[in-house]
C-alpha cells in the first residue's frame, strides 16, 4: 500500500450511524417522527451545535507526553492522558492523532496511550512526525501496534527520507496535504477535541495559546461538558482561517483528502 493509499477505515470510521428506527408502524405517526427529526436537524444546525466528535488530537510536547516546560502548570500523568482518551471514545471519537515534535524515541508514554486506543477503544492511531528518521528501536515499537490502525503522518518534503517504511507494512500519509496560506479544506474543529502538551484545550491546532481559543483544560472539565457548551470557540474566525505549519497533521485537515489520495 503507498503513501497515497486507499483509506477506507477512516471512510467507515465517519460514516452517519443510522437513526434509529421508530417504534410505531402506524404511516401517520412515522410520518410525524420524520418531520420532528428533520426539525431538530435543523435547529442544532441553526444553534451551530457541535457534530458528534470524531477525531482527539494530542500534541505532545517536545519533552514528551507526561512532561511540559511551564513549570507552573500541573504535569498529566499517565492516568489523566488514558482518560482524555476514554473521554474523547466516549463522545464518538474513532481517531487519536498525536503530533511530536521531536524523535519517537524520545517520547516516553505514547506507546501506552496508542496501546490503549486501539485495545480499549478500536480507534485508528496516527503518529504524526516531525523528525525525518525512524531508527530500529522505533520502527518495532511501531510494528508493535496494530498496523492494520496506525497510519504515520509526515510532511510531503520527508517522503524520500521515510518512503521506506511503507515496505515495513506501515501506511504513511501525508500530514501537509495543502500548501500555506490557502483557505484550510478542513473539517472545521466542531468535530474534533485539541489537547496541548499542558492538557489546555483549544479550538484547533492553528489557535493553540491564542486566548479567545481557550477551551479549558482537561483537569477542570469533562470533555462533553467542553464540547457541548455553545458559549466556547467552535470554530476559527475567518480572518486566520488559512493552512500554516500549524494545521500539519491536524485530522480534521487529512481526513479530507483520503479518499482524494486514491
Ligand atoms: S488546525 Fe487548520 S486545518 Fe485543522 S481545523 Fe484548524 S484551521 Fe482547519
Amino acid at each position: 500500500m503507498c503513501l497515497y493509499g486507499k483509506y477506507i477505515e477512516l471512510q467507515e470510521s465517519t460514516t452517519v450511524s443510522k437513526p434509529k428506527q421508530p417504534k410505531s408502524d402506524n404511516p401517520l405517526e412515522l410520518a410525524k417522527n420524520f418531520k420532528q427529526q428533520i426539525k431538530t436537524c435543523c435547529r442544532n444546525s441553526k444553534e451551530g451545535k457541535p457534530d458528534a466528535v470524531t477525531y482527539l488530537w494530542i500534541c505532545v510536547s517536545s519533552e514528551g507526553i507526561m512532561h511540559y516546560k511551564d513549570e507552573g502548570a500541573k504535569q498529566l500523568g499517565m492516568e489523566e492522558w488514558l482518560n482524555v482518551v476514554d473521554e474523547a471514545a466516549s463522545l464518538g471519537a474513532s481517531w487519536v492523532v498525536l503530533t511530536l515534535s521531536t524523535r519517537l524515541s524520545q517520547h516516553d508514554g505514547v506507546w501506552e496511550i496508542c496501546r490503549w486506543a486501539q485495545d480499549a477503544h478500536g480507534m485508528m492511531v496516527g503518529l504524526h512526525l516531525a523528525v525525518e528518521e525512524v531508527n530500529e528501536e522505533e520502527l518495532a515499537s511501531i510494528k508493535s501496534l496494530d498496523l492494520s490502525k496506525v497510519r504515520i503522518l509526515i510532511r510531503r518534503e520527508a517522503l524520500p527520507a521515510l518512503g521506506h517504511l511503507e515496505k515495513e507494512g506501515i501506511q504513511l500519509w501525508t500530514a501537509n496535504p495543502q500548501s500555506e496560506g490557502i483557505k484550510p479544506h478542513c473539517q472545521g474543529p466542531a468535530k474534533m477535541i485539541y489537547v496541548n502538551a499542558n492538557g489546555m484545550l483549544y479550538t484547533c491546532g492553528l489557535v493553540d495559546g491564542i486566548d479567545q481559543y481557550h477551551m479549558g483544560s482537561v483537569l477542570e472539565k469533562k470533555l462533553r461538558q467542553i464540547m457541548q457548551d455553545k458559549e466556547l470557540p467552535h470554530s476559527v474566525e475567518e480572518g486566520i482561517h488559512r493552512i500554516s505549519p500549524a494545521c500539519d497533521g491536524c485530522p480534521a485537515l487529512v481526513a479530507n483528502f483520503f479518499s482524494e489520495n486514491f
